[in-house]
């Protein structure tokens, strides 16, 4: 009998029989892939070049009944899911050996309405369509910094981005969801309808089911909002993190704003005397009226001669666009996060001999400035890491796979270095490879930890979806 090599969920071999495989695929509305496909070479990726899996089957779902018909299907031949929205976890939890890929990119409905200022999106969609489409009425939610990221991974694990020192996290901004359950079963989550499950999906990952439709409350912004974006040499790198600090000491909530330690990249518009050279970058919306941000931002432009200073007023979907060219499909990723209690000259001269250690041109340290709405909204999420003033983006970025090694080891000993001026753990949407499993999930969620044990036990009892931030059921 012709069949089809799979993986069961405890890693051993199967074969699954070509006729059931037929007929899932012909109970659904999206594609079914399978190995030898033209398209699975390309569908089997995700954006991590560093993750290379070969998924036994990729479901691409068209709309809640193909996801349902999914999960079931994975059920029944004990085939581990993989749940894809954007494909840009870099742990690479949108792909896996031998299992079945439940791909939501080809859901792409999203629905704005101007007037309760909230948008409905499938779980396919990515931040540049979201923005695109909230922006048609002159609002926006707060999403991720780069545009092609998935809606729903960001989401469903918090959120960072240009808005949220004004108006929170992505995932404090989710007021509604659809989500089919281990079980096959569609329900629906909001503050009146199962409210435990949304404060749940509010931080808690990808734990509970797929998550078919987000529903997100907006807010007036834009068109155009002030960016600060001045890079100043290297040499002037602790100088400049204490200016930042004081400077962050009484920023408006309108004000997100990063530090970024990395080397000047070799390409326009950047001076070619500081190709290669480190770097220090001071980048910030301001969300509020672009009058008002020229001159919020003006000492971030104004604290030494810069190399280069691309500030000014742009739309805010190009804003959200600014970082995408830094990321290109394919390139090698391995990225860690560590909550800042502070950012004192301790913190500030591990950060700058850190960066100068770092062997690729393409890798950074993020210092996110937090707190504003970040640290007052959290009533209603599971979310936890908000207390922190700063939180550290340890971000490996690479090309050549000789460099493997080198670029996990570098961001591994940044995180063994600064994670002790941390009280409050890691972000699990940059989570590295998951390395440190649930001792890491127990301590950034705390309390929280054991609630959503309960929220798990009851929509996924058998730990169908684990590749993830993984919280066990509770028992
Ligand atoms: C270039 C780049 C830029 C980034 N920028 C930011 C940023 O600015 N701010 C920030 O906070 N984070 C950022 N991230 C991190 C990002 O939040 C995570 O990688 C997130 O997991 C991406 O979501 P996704 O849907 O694209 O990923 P996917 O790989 O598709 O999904 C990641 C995980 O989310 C879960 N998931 C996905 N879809 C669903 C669903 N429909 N239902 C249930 N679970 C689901 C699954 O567990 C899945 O394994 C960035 C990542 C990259 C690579």
């Amino acid at each position: 009998m012709a069949s089809i090599e799979a993986q069961n969920r405890n890693g051993q071999r199967i074969a699954l029989d070509t006729r059931a495989v037929d007929e899932f695929g012909a109970q659904l509305q999206g594609a079914l892939l399978r190995p030898g496909d033209a398209a699975y070479g390309e569908a089997r990726q995700v954006w991590n070049g560093l993750i290379d899996r070969y998924p036994a089957l990729i479901a691409r779902c068209a709309n809640t009944a193909d996801v349902a018909r999914a999960i079931q299907f994975a059920r029944a031949h004990h085939l581990p899911i993989a749940v894809r929205g954007g494909g840009h976890n870099v742990a690479g939890t949108g792909t896996v050996d031998g299992g079945l890929v439940i791909d939501l990119s080809p859901m792409k409905a999203i629905e704005v309405d101007p007037v309760s200022r909230t948008a409905r999106a499938e779980g396919g969609v990515i931040w540049g369509e979201l923005d695109r489409a909230t922006q048609a009425f002159g609002l926006a939610t707060p999403g991720g910094v780069v545009s092609d990221t998935g809606i729903a991974g960001l989401t469903l694990g918090g959120g960072f981005g240009w808005l949220r020192r004004k108006y929170g996290l992505s995932c404090d901004n989710l007021i509604g969801a659809e989500m089919v359950t281990a079980s096959g079963t569609v329900v629906r989550a909001s503050e009146t309808e199962n409210p435990e499950l949304l404060w749940a999906l509010r931080g808690g990952g990808g734990n509970f089911g797929v998550v078919t439709s987000f529903e997100y409350r907006l807010f007036p912004v834009g068109p155009e909002v002030m960016v600060a974006f001045v890079l100043y040499p290297g040499e002037l790198a602790v100088p400049a993190l204490r200016f930042f600090r004081e400077t962050m000491a009484s920023a408006p909530d309108e004000l997100s704003s990063f530090a970024i330690l990395q080397r000047v990249p070799a390409a326009e518009p950047f001076p070619e005397t500081w190709h290669h050279k480190q770097t220090v970058i001071f980048m910030s919306v301001y969300s509020g009226s672009v009058d008002k941000g020229e001159r919020v931002v003006q000492p971030l432009r104004q604290f030494a001669t810069p190399i280069a200073d691309l500030s000014g007023p742009m739309l805010y979907v190009e804003a959200q666009r600014l970082f995408d060219e830094d990321y290109p499909r394919g390139a090698r990723y391995y990225w860690k996060s560590t909550y800042l209690d502070s950012l004192n000259d301790e913190v500030i001269e591990r950060l700058v001999a850190q960066a100068e250690a770092a062997p690729s041109d393409h890798s950074t340290l993020d210092v996110w400035h937090m707190g504003g709405a970040v640290a007052r909204l959290g009533e209603g999420a599971s979310f936890r890491g908000r207390g922190a003033p700063y939180h550290l983006g340890i971000e490996a970025n690479w090309t050549d796979p000789a460099g493997d090694d080198a670029n996990v080891a570098w961001a591994r000993s940044v995180h063994a270095d600064l994670r002790r001026f941390s009280g409050s753990g890691q972000y699990f949407n940059f989570p590295g490879f998951h390395e440190e499993g649930d001792s890491a999930l127990r301590q950034s969620f705390g309390d929280a930890y054991d609630r959503l044990a309960a929220v798990k036990a009851r929509y996924d009892p058998d730990n169908i979806f684990r590749l993830n931030a993984n919280i066990k059921p509770a028992v």
